[in-house]
Order: structure tokens, then C-alpha cells, then sequence
């Protein structure tokens, strides 16, 4: 462990300021990804050229309007200074997620001890809820993000050590594998009573298991998918109850499931299998 003391105040707390600073300064971009990757214009869709405008009127967003989380709750309050239209939630919601996410990353990951590990897996956060969003918004999960995990996932092989080979690839395959044959099972059943050509698993959520699989490992996702399910399975039976329509995008609760995942999958997957070897567990089922 390194001891950063600086006038005394231990090192945690600088590392907690740090990593605010990025929390926020990324989860902004963050917004800047969800919002320009979904337009249809290719110049549009540049993610580094144009500075900030209001959607609305097109009036140019100075810097002291752009501070995460602060200018749209103190200084704009929710509304375009030129125009007054209302600004969106999202934008300090997106940002104050992604801060929650790196605090949360910081805190449960040791980041003094494994501190690529805990890094890798803050900026897995904020490729998943880019992914989270635009499958919201479009009901598509886009390759160009899937193919940030692989690269997170090859960082993570090279730097951080904490799975092996064989682990990733058993992880790549753990969720993904039964996911597609239940997409293809479903598919078939459906085309066949209903006639139309639609999977019960999208390939674009198969995908986001089989990449953030090779990138967190075997017991954390499978903590991930059951996570997952089980919060769109609740989110399913209340939208279902409201009476509001059926058919929603499975990627937001599969990241939802994935952060988890990755923070508390091995503590999970490790007190159920231990709890299955207790003793008085075990005698429930063998005599
Ligand atoms: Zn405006």
C-alpha cells in the first residue's frame, strides 16, 4: 500500500478527490457518446470536433454551464440559458451515475492493492452505461462499444492478473453459450406459432455477456446474469402490472447486473457454493 501524505491528509482521501474529478469530467463525454452516436449524420456523429450547444436553439454552452452535475442544478437549473427550454435529466443524471459507479469501484475493488484492476474495471462502468442508454433510446447495442471491452479485457489479461486465460475464455462462453441457444430455441418457437422473426435474447446482449465475460471472469457473470434477470424480471412484473407495454431493452439490467457483477460476483457466487457444502444444507438433500 503507498501512503500518499500530503499536508497530512491520508491518502484515500486524495484518491477519492482524484477519481471524482474523473467520475465526472468522463461520465460529461459520457453524455457526449450517448447522445451524438445515436444521430444519423456521420459529421454529426464526431465525438471530438464540435464544442457543446443547446439542442434546442443551437446557442453555444460556455465552460461555467458545462460543469458536471453543478451547472445544470445551481447555475442553469435544469433550463438552456439563452432559450429556456428545459435541459434534459439525463445529462447530470448520466454524470453523477458514472461518479457513483467509480466511487463504488474505488471502494469495493482495493484499489490500493489492485489498482489496474480497479481502473479497468471504472472504465467498464462507463462503457456500460453508454450501452445501457443507447439500448434504451434505439433498442441496439453498437459493436463499436463491445469492442471497448475486448479492449479493456486484453489490458486486463496483460496488466492486471487477476484471471487466467483458461478463466476468461470459460467466462466469455459461461453466459453467452446458453444465451444464443436460447435466442435460436426461441427464435425458431416463435416463427413457427407466430410467424415472425424475432429472438427471445437479442445477439446484441449475447455479445455483452461473451466480451464482459473475457474481461470479469466465470463466477462474476454469472453473478452478473442472474443479477441481471432478476432486475428485469421485477422491472418486467411492475411495467406489466402498469399495464405498459411488454417488449423493453434487456441491455440497461444486463449492465445494471454487470456493475454488480464485477464488484461483489466472486463474494456471491463463493457464499452460495458455500452455503449449498453446509452441512445442515447438505442434509436437506442427501441422507
Ligand atoms: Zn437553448
Amino acid at each position: 500500500m503507498i501512503y500518499f501524505r500530503f499536508l497530512d491528509i491520508p491518502a484515500y482521501l486524495i484518491a477519492y478527490i482524484i477519481i471524482s474529478f474523473f467520475g465526472l469530467t468522463i461520465g460529461s463525454f459520457l453524455n457526449v457518446c450517448i447522445y451524438r452516436l445515436q444521430l444519423e449524420d456521420p459529421v454529426e456523429r464526431s465525438l471530438v470536433k464540435k464544442s457543446s450547444h443547446c439542442p434546442k436553439c443551437g446557442a453555444k454552452i460556455h465552460w461555467y454551464d458545462n460543469i458536471p452535475v453543478f451547472s445544470w442544478l445551481v447555475l442553469l437549473k435544469g433550463k438552456c440559458r439563452v432559450c429556456k427550454e428545459p435541459i434534459s435529466k439525463r445529462y447530470p443524471l448520466v454524470e453523477g451515475l458514472n461518479w457513483f459507479a467509480y466511487m463504488l469501484a474505488l471502494t469495493f475493488l482495493k484499489v490500493q492493492d489492485y489498482p489496474v484492476h480497479a481502473i479497468l474495471t471504472a472504465l467498464f462502468f462507463s462503457v456500460l452505461i453508454v450501452i445501457a442508454f443507447i439500448d434504451y433510446d434505439s433498442m441496439e447495442i453498437y459493436p463499436s462499444q463491445l469492442f471497448l471491452i475486448v479492449i479493456l479485457a486484453v489490458l486486463s489479461a496483460l496488466f492486471a492478473h487477476t484471471l487466467t486465460i483458461p478463466q476468461r475464455i470459460i467466462g466469455g462462453l459461461a453466459i453467452a453459450l446458453p444465451f444464443f441457444i436460447i435466442g435460436e430455441v426461441s427464435r425458431i418457437f416463435i416463427k413457427k406459432k407466430y410467424g415472425e422473426d424475432f429472438r427471445g435474447i437479442e445477439l446484441g446482449d449475447t455479445f455483452l455477456m461473451l466480451v464482459s465475460g473475457l474481461l470479469i471472469g466465470p463466477k462474476c457473470i454469472c453473478a452478473s446474469a442472474l443479477i441481471g434477470i432478476f432486475a428485469a424480471a421485477i422491472i418486467g412484473i411492475i411495467n406489466k402490472a402498469k399495464g405498459k407495454e411488454s417488449k423493453f431493452a434487456f441491455g440497461p439490467y444486463l449492465a445494471f447486473g454487470l456493475m454488480m457483477g464485477s464488484l461483489f460476483g466472486n463474494q456471491l457466487i463463493d457464499w452460495y457454493l458455500g452455503l449449498l457444502k453446509h452441512p445442515d444444507v447438505y442434509s436437506m438433500f442427501i441422507k
